[in-house]
């Protein structure tokens, strides 16, 4: 009797502490691209074990959208992991004009750090341009540092401005002639043994892209032969199938892979190297893996939102989702882990091919919109100097030079509003001082007002019509606020989530938040997102 009641109280602490236990591994797989509508429109084509077996036993939030422009990947990634918008983090786009250093920059170069696995500058990275901290930073405070985070993507913007300023290590891929993942001397001096193994072996990827399943069944796409995608140098249309191996020496040698779904299984494969070596979800401190999936952008770049190449790589990224739960299962265990499927943007359909479907649509030559602007402005105000640069939708001011001119900021702001709103395909035109001064209670207002950051963003910026697009006539894009941009998945799944779905409007920046009540840990410092409560179950 003794015996039995202490064998039945040690068993009640155990499911008290197995009920409190932390998830020991968070897994972030952020698929760049990924349209809302993809996680239904090939379902029929998914496994049980990839895409559905999150949809059939995780939360679903259906409804969940940026809420700022420009939805580029460097802000898209930063946003997901720190919890707020670029007016707080900071990263207002993937390259932008820097008023200091007179000069376009890109989101996460850094000349001071080191290349490491590599010679040359694909290493000379880090996220210096952050401002805030990200989910994984968080974590690694509140654990003392015991809680690891290792973020991986074909992409260093991805990988880097998700991984955040305290990452154990981000890694991404260095293409042309190396074919390997590299880091920067922001992280490590040099790569472990487990990621040079890696390296030595990965011509393997470089193979014969066809399609999956027979291509007649793909009947959730257009025709392989069209006017709306981009090919291969070296090939004549953009058909089925693509020898990588051929290809690779007019593509950019390994770079060809983030065009392929090849780019996908490399990096699930080193995924599961991570989780292995770097012993993830081992101890009681959580740790923190973070997937960024390149390609599927490429392909969508190249071919376009409706082609069998959208709809082949889909398919194949649920076979890679599945061998990584899989693996989880085996290594961390099914209950000790929670994980997220998001995107960083979604791609409007080729507008060309809308076009042809009687839907409004275009494309916007910026270039000629910067000749123009210019042109203006030193017909009007008398100097061409005024205006000191561009980056996307937005023109930047020389203050040096209004005030050597004696011109006042708004004077030029309110002329090129009503110039720039004249041009065809421009939809609606902000000013700095519109941001700043009003609360903005539009749609476009607020997102301009989230994606502008004082002392890094310009001064005029435009917005175009919708589906019109500053891209080649060949496959597709992304950038804007609108739906087919701004809407993403977002499927909680794993330890302390339940089932379920909502349909509530949520944002990108409410993912982090979240994270940090499940963890019982500080938000990152930026945080201006809420808490999806919905999604935890009761313990
Ligand atoms: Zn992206
Ligand atoms: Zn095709
Ligand atoms: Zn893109």
């Amino acid at each position: 009797m003794k015996y039995l009641t202490s064998v039945l109280f040690f068993w009640f602490l155990f499911s008290i502490s197995a009920q409190n236990q932390k998830s020991k591994l968070i897994v972030g797989i952020v698929v760049d691209q990924m349209r809302y509508d993809y996680l239904y429109k090939f379902q029929n084509h998914y496994s049980e074990k990839g895409f559905k077996r999150l949809l059939n036993n995780g939360f679903n939030a259906k409804n969940t959208h940026y809420s700022y422009i420009p939805t580029y990947t460097g802000p898209g990634h930063a946003s997901i992991f720190t919890g707020t918008t670029p007016a707080y983090h900071g990263i207002i786009s993937n390259n932008w004009y820097d008023k200091q250093e007179n000069k376009i920059i890109y989101c996460v170069d850094d000349e001071n750090m080191t290349s490491v696995g590599i010679v040359g500058e694909a290493g000379q990275r880090s996220p210096k341009q952050l401002l805030t901290t990200t989910i994984g930073d968080q974590n690694r405070l509140h654990t003392q540092f015991d809680g690891k985070t290792i973020s991986i993507s074909l992409e260093d913007r991805s990988s880097i401005l998700s991984g955040g300023h305290t990452a154990n290590a981000s890694y991404w891929l260095a293409g042309e002639n190396e074919g390997k993942f590299v880091s920067s001397s922001f992280y490590m001096d040099k790569l472990p043994d487990w990621v040079k193994g890696f390296n030595k072996d990965t011509d393997r990827y470089l193979k014969t892209w066809n399609t999956l399943e027979p291509i007649e069944l793909y009947k959730e796409s257009g025709s392989d032969l069209n006017n709306y995608e981009k090919t291969f140098v070296g090939k004549s249309t953009a058909t089925f199938p693509y020898d990588l191996k051929a290809l690779a020496k007019n593509n950019k040698g390994f770079s060809i892979l983030k065009d392929t779904p090849m780019g996908d299984e490399m990096l699930t494969d080193f995924a599961i190297e991570a989780i292995t070596n770097e012993e993830l979800g081992k101890d009681e401190a959580t740790d923190f893996l973070i997937i960024g999936y390149t390609s599927p952008d490429y392909v969508g770049h190249n071919f376009g939102v409706n082609s069998k190449e959208i709809q082949d790589t889909y398919i194949r990224l649920d076979l890679q989702i599945s061998a990584l739960l899989n693996h989880l299962d085996k290594s961390v265990g099914k209950d000790n882990y929670t994980l997220f499927l998001t995107a960083d943007h979604g791609a409007v359909h080729v507008p060309q091919f809308l076009k042809d479907q009687k839907i409004p649509a275009g494309y916007f030559d910026n270039k000629q919109l910067r000749r123009s602007v210019k042109q203006f402005v030193e017909n009007r105000f008398g100097s061409a100097m005024l205006i000191e640069g561009y980056s996307d939708n937005v023109i930047f001011f020389d203050y040096d030079e209004l005030e050597n001119n004696n011109i006042e900021a708004d004077d030029m702001q309110e002329a090129l509003y009503y110039f720039i709103l004249k041009q065809d395909g421009v939809d609606r035109v902000y000013t700095r001082d519109m941001i700043e001064q009003n609360d903005m209670t539009d749609n476009f207002g607020m997102a301009l007002k989230n994606g502008f950051h004082p002392k890094r963003s310009g001064d005029v910026f435009f917005i175009l019509e919708p589906s019109i697009i500053p891209y080649i006539e060949k496959g597709s894009t992304h950038g804007s606020y609108y739906p087919y941009d701004s809407h993403v998945p977002l499927i909680f799944y794993g330890a302390h989530i339940k089932k379920g779905v909502t349909y509530k409007k949520y944002n990108v920046r409410d993912i982090a938040p979240t994270l940090s009540a499940l963890l019982d840990i500080e938000q990152p410092n930026g945080t201006t997102g809420v808490i999806i409560e919905e999604i935890f179950d009761k313990n």
